[in-house]
């Protein structure tokens, strides 16, 4: 059986994670918290980068920071995870839910002014496959009411809009190194980046459970007290020691996706030119990370009986969100504002393909012959061959 994720391991974590166990520094702040939270403020260029439990944890931060209370009002797609609302409805906030463009299945930002109310706190906008929104329009309307954004960027790392880490756009941005992500620590963990410098005496004193533990490290206070409200937001060290095996070689996870990603992309292209399936569309001012391949079939009807055929022929496929607005928590503490044209009908239509770093050329082959076969069209075989063979020299190193 293929199966439809398996968690990157590229070598060196095992040592890693023996090196942290041996450091008898297990708690967060270790060495290899350091050196993580230090690449990412490089790699994304931002002051400060903090890493959490998890991305709920990282957008629970952001909650906190931005002071959400009962009656706010955050502005989100409805085709999202759980937690990109949990994190407000926990402060009692009341989640709005705009309708998603059909083409990156991204919040629509020309329906997101329509949706403004004197409530309104912030927009939280979620990269969807690591292609970004459109964020100049975002910040543009955040802006001009006032409001906070907080970029859901749990599938976006290693991506850009105009060449911009996604992330570094709006107050906060958030990530997640789950095992489903493109890099993991060990299974559970998270990234928040504060991209305003206000925020980040606050951020720290949050992070470390309502103290100033941070500003007693960096030597500004003689001892630390309790300051504020704050939680348990840290890393572990063990967590941390696996994730930095990640980011050692993340260029190579990065490359290694993209390249699976677009070799998907080219077989199945004959399928979607007869219009039988459609396939990702990416702006061209977005640079993605091959997080995700999907395609979208006629209906649900058609995906279910798809899911079924790829699992008789050994291969796992899933689809993906429930649009938010219609689970029973969804009704309870959201609404969705103006007409559900897209959210329902795309979401239903799309189906996820096994996408790992471990997933090799042959696997691709039977998958996609495999939908091929579904479809009855058997030219796949026809594929161009130099294809295949220039992006594996364009991309082997
Ligand atoms: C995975 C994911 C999350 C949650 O991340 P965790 O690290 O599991 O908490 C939140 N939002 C989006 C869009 C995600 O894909």
């Amino acid at each position: 059986m293929i199966p439809f994720n398996k968690p990157p391991c590229t070598g060196n974590e095992e040592k890693y994670v023996l090196e942290a166990i041996r450091s008898c520094k297990l708690g967060g702040n270790g060495n290899f918290n350091k050196k993580c939270q230090e690449w990412f403020e490089k790699k994304l260029n931002c002051n400060k980068a903090l890493l959490t439990p998890s991305c709920t944890a990282a957008l629970e931060m952001t909650a906190l920071l931005t002071d959400i209370k009962e009656g706010d009002e955050v502005i989100m797609p409805s085709y999202t995870f759980v937690s990109t609302a949990n994190a407000f409805v926990l402060r009692g906030a009341k989640i709005v839910f705009v309708d998603i463009r059909p083409d990156t299945m991204n919040i629509d930002e020309n329906k997101i002014e329509d949706a403004i109310t004197e409530k309104t706190k912030a927009i939280v906008p979620v990269h969807y496959a690591g292609v970004s929104c459109e964020m100049d329009k975002i910040l543009n309307i955040a802006k001009k009411y006032k409001l906070y954004v907080i970029e859901d960027s749990a599938q976006g790392m290693m991506c850009s809009y105009k060449g911009k880490p996604l992330g570094t756009f709006g107050h906060f941005g958030t990530f997640s190194f789950h095992e489903t992500k493109n890099y993991t620590s060990g299974g559970e963990g998270g990234l928040l980046i504060v991209n305003n410098q206000h925020f980040e005496e606050r951020a720290e004193i949050i992070w470390e459970k309502g103290t100033n533990r941070s500003l007693f490290f960096q030597g500004k206070v003689d001892k630390y007290t309790w300051v504020g409200v704050g939680s348990s937001y840290l890393m572990n060290e063990i967590s941390a020691a696996y994730l930095w095996g990640q980011i050692e070689r993340a260029e190579d996870i990065n490359n290694r996706r993209l390249y699976l990603w677009n070799i998907y992309y080219e077989y199945l292209k004959p399928l979607e030119e007869l219009g039988l399936i459609e396939l990702p569309k990416i702006p061209e001012y977005c640079q993605h990370n091959g997080h995700i391949f999907y395609i979208k079939v006629r209906d649900k009807n058609e995906r279910g009986k798809l899911i079924e055929y790829l699992k008789q022929n050994g291969i796992s496929s899933a689809f993906h969100y429930i649009p938010l607005h219609s689970s029973p928590a969804g009704k309870k503490f959201g609404r969705f504002h103006g007409k559900d044209e897209f959210t329902t009908k795309e979401s239903e239509r799309l189906l996820r393909l096994p996408m790992y770093f471990d997933l090799s050329l042959e696997e691709i082959e039977h998958i996609v012959f495999t939908i091929s076969n579904f479809y009855r069209f058997k030219d796949t075989k026809a594929v161009k061959k130099e294809f295949i063979h220039n992006m594996e020299i364009a991309f082997k190193n």
